[in-house]
Parts: C-alpha cells; sequence; structure tokens
C-alpha cells in the first residue's frame, strides 16, 4: 500500500502573527516557519502504519515556493521514503480548489492506496482541501480522524463528533483528513534529520505542469483583531470577584 501525504509549510504555530501594514497579508519576511501541525500528525500516522507493516511507501507532497523543501525535509525525518514539491513562484498565491487540482495531478501520477491531509491549515483555517481533492478524485472521505485503521482492503475510520464517536467503513483509495487527537508526533532524532537529506526531493515546476490557476478566491485585507479595552483587575479571592460583579448588576 502506497501512502501520500500532503503537508504545506506555515508560520511556526509558537509565533505570534504580525498583519503586514498595508493589509494585504500576514509578515513572512525572517518569521520562522514550520510543518502545518495537522500534516505532521498525518505524516507520523502514515509512518507507523508502514512500521506496522501495513504500508509500503510514504510519498510526502508540498506546493510552495523553492524553501517548502525544509517542510519536506521534515516529514522524511519522521520516516517518509521521497518527496515531491511542487514549486510555485513566491507571488502566486494558490485557494484550496487550485492545491485541490494539483493534488488530484499528483494522486493521478503516484496512484496512492490512501491520501492523508491535515484537516487545515493553520494559516488559512480553510478545511476545504481534503473535502475538495476527494470530490475531485470521485471517492470516499473521512475528515478530523481520531483513528485510522487498515482492515484488508478497508479502511477503518474513527472521528470525533458532537457527543460521541463515528467509525466508517471506507474501500480504497480514499481521502482522511487528521485531527488532533489522532497521534502524537515523534521528535526527528538527529540520525533521522540527516537521513531525510540524503532521501529523493523530486522538483516540480508548476510552469511545466498542465495547470492554469482558477483564482477563484482572493483576499481582500487582512486585518489585526480589536485591541481590548478596559482594565484588567485581579481578585484575591471568589467572594471579592462576586461583590464586584452584584455591585456592577452583572447578576
Ligand atoms: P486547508 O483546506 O487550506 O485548510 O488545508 C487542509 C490541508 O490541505 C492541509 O492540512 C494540507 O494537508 C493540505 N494542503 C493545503 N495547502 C497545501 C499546500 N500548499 N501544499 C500541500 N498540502 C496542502
Amino acid at each position: 500500500m502506497k501512502i501520500l501525504v500532503a503537508v504545506k509549510r506555515v508560520i511556526d504555530h509558537n509565533v505570534k502573527v504580525r498583519v503586514k501594514a498595508d493589509g494585504s497579508g500576514v509578515e513572512l519576511a525572517n518569521v520562522k516557519m514550520a510543518i502545518n501541525p495537522f500534516d505532521e500528525i498525518a505524516v507520523e500516522e502514515a509512518v507507523r502504519l508502514k512500521e506496522a507493516g501495513k504500508a509500503s511507501e510514504v510519498v510526502v507532497v508540498s506546493i510552495g515556493d523553492i524553501s517548502s523543501q525544509d517542510t519536506l525535509r521534515s516529514a522524511m525525518a519522521i520516516g517518509a521514503d521521497r518527496a515531491i514539491l511542487i514549486q510555485r513562484p513566491n507571488d502566486l498565491v494558490l485557494d484550496p480548489l487550485d492545491i485541490a487540482r494539483l493534488l488530484q495531478q499528483v494522486v493521478i501520477t503516484e496512484q496512492p492506496d490512501l491520501i492523508l491531509l491535515g484537516k487545515q491549515a493553520i494559516d488559512n483555517d480553510c478545511n476545504q482541501t481534503g473535502q475538495m481533492l476527494s470530490a475531485l478524485l470521485k471517492c470516499g472521505q473521512a475528515t478530523f480522524a481520531s483513528s485510522i485503521e487498515i482492515e484488508g482492503a478497508l479502511l477503518q475510520v474513527t472521528r470525533e463528533i458532537d457527543g460521541g464517536l463515528e467509525t466508517l467503513s471506507l474501500s480504497l483509495p480514499a481521502v482522511v483528513t487528521t485531527d488532533l487527537r489522532l497521534n502524537e508526533p515523534r521528535y526527528a532524532t538527529l540520525p533521522n534529520i540527516m537521513k531525510a537529506k540524503k532521501k529523493p526531493l523530486e522538483i516540480q515546476p508548476i510552469s511545466e505542469m498542465d495547470f492554469t490557476p482558477l483564482n477563484q478566491v482572493k483576499t481582500l485585507t487582512v486585518t489585526e483583531p480589536k485591541k481590548r479595552v478596559g482594565q484588567c483587575t485581579l481578585f484575591n479571592d471568589i467572594n471579592a470577584l462576586v461583590n464586584e460583579l452584584q455591585a456592577k448588576n452583572v447578576f
């Protein structure tokens, strides 16, 4: 079984994001970048399936500028076997439908049995690409997976839903998007980071692909959240807080 995992390079989740002065987006210059956390979980799951003897190859793919090579190397340090970078120019912004159309081309070439994506990219919070990809491929999808098991030619996926767990059975090939509780990704060890530098990474320029962006969604403006107004008061005990709230007629 071959597993394809889509990984995106995003601003590291520990970094405080700053909006550009002209409101055209967020500041990316000199900002620490990392693999999208949900995609790291997807890579970890694929590697665990390989280690359990259920998968034979794990291929990671990213669509981004040349610096996305780092993200792919991080995924290979976790244990992916090889990587594909669909290289786009720095200034080409692609919305989720265009990303899904490009991933569809990779799926057609690679013919994976299972396609794993994160449930959302933490930079745009779209939560769309996996769903669109499965529609383009006309295959089954299971979103927000908290457990994945392979039973012969079928996939069993558990999803956390309101008030409980839902377990689905899907035929392969299928698209699955990962939720936070699926696993805890391992730290890449130094030897594995070194090994990852030697693993194959194929760069495919977008200009050489049969692809024209649809560009159906454009970002108009990005603004900072409103600053909190008012002072913060610390109370030493709960009674003082209740008295204050009663004095203000809060209840
Ligand atoms: P989104 O729909 O943008 O929230 O992204 C959902 C998932 O799609 C991500 O967690 C990734 O697995 C995948 N994805 C989105 N953008 C890219 C990209 N540029 N390259 C590779 N995978 C991507």
